[in-house]
């Protein structure tokens, strides 16, 4: 390695991002590549899923068919059948048949060949004796079988015995003290080749100083690096295996959190302009005028807001709670303090319907108040403008001038305030609304905006446990609404099982008519918009089931439909005549997910409710019950009771637990679903952590990482530097910050 080059700092960071192909050879690397492994450390990081102990057999009862399996078994019958040659065909070959058993069930295993080779399988085998077994389990007969295997035969001790020199060699590498790791391998990269070439990465970091000073070790109990890499590759005891992956999960939470303390540090390095509360201004109105009282919650999560706001940096603060529970009034309270201490609020949705939802929100909650300095208005009075991509030229120009003039003192928008020739007098704070649908460089281009950075405030109804907010949003102080506000409706959940009881869904339509009749309304969901030729596994779109129900159950009834590919005006209209009451039905696709706020809306069917996740069908109901009458929302699914699916699906109906849900929702996903990224093709930083599992990993690491950024705040450390550059590098600015 050329340190000149090399931009590591540390030779154990340059070591473990050196290509694969360095130490394997580029033909292995290639099939690596195949299972998104690249560099050293990439491999050093793939660690055996298990550990076989060479001295206890199998559940032969546990094969799954289709399944690259290895098996300890012991062999309990050879039976060998010769080949044939007739005359003028080419001979046929015999087989070794090989009954394995672990004591009481029975797996085959064949061998097909000529018959010195039968010869010398034969001699290897032998009755009696155990032996590992790695290949694909198929089946012959309606009996699980494996063809030709590789495998190596164990003494009693469970040591390889007698097997040739070459496998020997291979094999060795697998074990020390009788256990076997088992890496995840394909066809192509056998699980011996992984542990050979494991061995080899070893090697090459062998030496290489630990990227952790000791007092970061101590504190956390790990071992050194290089310890753990061989303990987790070719451990002497289970308990040495589990110690390796101890050091190497943490390594991976003390990165992203180190990464997440230098980005808090530095932000607190920035200046804000202080936003202190402003007594008898805009905001005390605003409350006197409230209709109802603040939960203890929004009070409490106010005044830590109003806190960081007086503060000469910015705030950088992420505020969940569940669907209604009354985050806007909380946002607004802040944006009116800014406002009062003569700054400027920006609130970013992340749809053309939810910014002018918030502001219709908005504007109705703040009355008189918001609707800028005209004769007659109150004195503290400001004007709240919207500003979206499709308004036109004229309206923008008019609201553009008012951020500009400073006269806005609330602006609201999608991303379109994010373009250039949007003008803020004096940006005070920025409300960004459902984060995971907001990039960092849009909120960096935001902040630009003003003289100084504004305080930020990111809103998000998708509960999000603690261990999941400090790696995805770990840049910013988490605040937690966890109440409803008094009055809030129940919802009930019913899951229609449309196939077993196709007579449900009828009773469904019925139903619906009911709730119209009694002078409500109801969204009815689908999962895709349709109106294209159709797939055959797709189900039916929102087009199809509308012009259906149009035609149909519902053909008396105002029926409307909501999509993302209707021009906005459209949308606009819809939404408002649905909000308006015109609309008995609103028929739409997850454009309703969020925000959406019709309060007289108490029913909802979902279509094919399996097509979703725990999380947005929780998130989805939160639309009805929203005023003062209990939702109902149905469930329709065209899946097997059977399926996992629908298992979520009885979760959703079981409980209205938005954090229980989320759970349930992230342990079914892998970890790269949740943090939001697409990881296709890309690598994450977390390849072993498990952000739920390990939460106490995670919230040790954070603390070691503050001490860290306490004791070095520069991160003139190498392995901080390393493992900072490193994290920003594989995020590639989209993991870290869930986009
Ligand atoms: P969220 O944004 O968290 O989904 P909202 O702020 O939209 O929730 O609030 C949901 C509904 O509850 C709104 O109609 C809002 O006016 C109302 N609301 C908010 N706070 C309270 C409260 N303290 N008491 C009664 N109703 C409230
Ligand atoms: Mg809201």
């Amino acid at each position: 390695m050329d340190s000149e080059l090399s931009p590591w700092r540390t030779r154990m960071y340059a070591e473990l991002n050196a290509p694969l192909a360095t130490v394997v050879g580029a033909k292995t690397a290639k099939e690596f590549a195949a299972l998104r492994l690249h560099s050293l450390g990439d491999l050093l990081r793939h660690i055996p899923r298990r550990y076989l102990s060479g001295t206890e057999l199998t559940d032969l009862g546990s094969l799954v068919q289709g399944e690259h399996v290895a098996v300890i078994a012991r062999v309990a019958h050879l039976q060998r059948f010769e080949g044939g040659s007739q005359a003028g065909r080419a001979p046929r070959p015999g087989r070794l048949e090989a009954t394995l058993t672990d004591g009481q069930g029975r797996l085959a295993v064949t061998f097909f060949g000529k018959a010195h080779l039968l010869g010398w399988w034969e001699r290897q085998l032998g009755e009696g004796v155990a032996g590992l077994f790695v290949g694909k389990v198929g089946s012959f007969r309606d009996n699980l079988q494996m063809s030709h295997p590789e495998f190596v035969m164990l003494d009693a001790n469970g040591q390889i015995v007698g097997s040739s020199s070459q496998d020997k060699a291979r094999m060795a590498s697998l074990t020390r003290a009788g256990l076997v790791g088992l890496y995840p391998a394909t066809g192509r990269l056998p699980t011996w080749t992984v542990a050979e070439c494991a061995r080899l990465a070893c090697q090459s970091v062998a030496g290489a100083e630990d990227p952790w000073p000791a007092w970061v070790r101590d504190r956390a109990g790990v071992d050194e690096l290089t310890t753990a890499f061989a303990a987790v590759h070719h451990p002497v005891s289970l308990a040495e295996a589990e110690r390796g992956a101890q050091r190497l999960r943490f390594d991976e939470a003390l990165a992203t959190q180190l990464t997440m303390a230098y980005r808090r540090s530095s932000a607190a390095a920035q200046a804000a302009t202080p936003r202190p509360r402003v007594a008898d201004g805009l905001l005390d109105a605003f409350d006197r005028q409230l209709p109802f009282r603040l939960t203890t919650g929004q009070v409490r999560v106010s005044s830590a807001i109003f806190d960081d706001l007086a503060r000469s940096r910015p705030m950088q603060r992420l505020l969940q709670g569940e669907v209604g529970s009354g985050k806007t009034v909380v946002a607004l309270r802040a944006m009116l303090a800014v406002a009062d201490s003569g700054g400027q609020a920006a609130l970013l949705a992340p749809t053309e319907v939810l910014a002018t939802q918030h502001y219709q929100t908005i504007r109705s909650l703040l009355g008189e108040l918001g609707g800028g300095r005209m004769l007659g208005a109150p004195e503290v009075a400001t004007d709240v403008v919207l500003l979206t991509g499709s308004m036109g030229a004229t309206a923008r120009r008019a609201a553009l001038l008012r951020a500009a003039s400073g006269e806005a003192g609330i602006v609201i928008g999608t991303h379109a305030l994010l373009a250039d020739r949007v003008q803020f007098a004096d940006l005070g704070l920025v409300v960004i609304d459902e984060q995971h649908r907001f990039g960092v460089e849009q909120r960096a281009a935001l902040a630009e905006k003003a003289m100084r950075r504004p305080h930020v405030l990111v809103l998000t109804a998708t509960p999000i446990p603690r261990s999941v907010a400090m790696t995805i949003f770990g840049d910013l102080e988490v605040a937690t609404l966890a109440e409803i506000p008094a009055g809030r409706q129940s919802v009930s959940t019913v899951v229609v099982d449309a196939v077993g009881r196709p007579a449900w869904v009828e009773r469904a339509w019925q139903r619906v008519i009911e709730e119209v009749s009694a002078g409500r309304q109801v969204f009815i969901v689908c999962s895709r918009i349709g109106g294209g030729p159709a797939k055959a596994d797709q189900g039916k779109g929102v087009v199809e089931l509308a012009a259906e129900l149009s035609a149909g159950p519902l053909a008396h009834l105002n029926v409307g439909v909501l999509h993302g590919q209707l021009p906005s005006d459209t949308k606009d209209a819809v939404m408002s005549s649905f909000a308006a009451g015109e609309l008995d039905v609103l028929v739409a696709t997850t454009v309703i997910e969020v925000g959406v706020d019709v309060p007289n809306a108490t029913m909802m069917v979902v279509w094919d409710a399996d097509k979703f996740g725990i999380s947005q069908l929780h998130q989805l109901r939160g639309r009805i019950g929203r005023g003062s009458h209990p939702g109902v929302c149905l469930l329709i699914t065209h899946g097997d009771a059977a399926d996992p699916a629908r298992q979520r699906l009885e979760a959703v109906a079981a409980t209205t637990n938005g954090f229980e849900l989320a759970e349930l929702d992230l342990e079914q996903r892998r970890e790269g679903d949740v943090l939001g990224a697409s990881q296709s093709g890309t690598r994450s930083s977390l390849r072993l952590l498990r952000v739920l599992e390990h939460a106490d990993i995670i919230a040790r690491a954070r603390e070691i990482a503050e001490e860290c950024v306490r004791l070095d705040p520069g991160c003139t450390t190498p392995g901080f530097a390393d493992a900072v550059r490193q994290t920003e590098m594989l995020a590639d600015g989209d993991l870290l910050d869930s986009n």
